[in-house]
């Protein structure tokens, strides 16, 4: 089995781990009815997508 030759040290682990956190998700604006959407996606709220309707929604 493979095992490592040095132990890391806190501060090369700490490093490593830098890039670990999660970013929060995106977010934006719906420009038909305001609520929060993902950007590039239909709005789950009124269904529109850039200016029109694409899918019925709660009727
Ligand atoms: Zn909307």
């Amino acid at each position: 089995m493979a095992v490592p030759k040095r132990k890391v040290s806190p501060h090369r682990r700490g490093n490593r781990r830098s890039h670990d956190s999660l970013k929060a998700e995106a977010f934006h604006e719906c420009n038909n009815c305001g609520e929060l959407k993902r950007p590039h996606n239909l709005c789950p709220h009124c269904g529109f997508y850039n200016g029109r309707e694409v899918i019925a929604v709660g009727l």
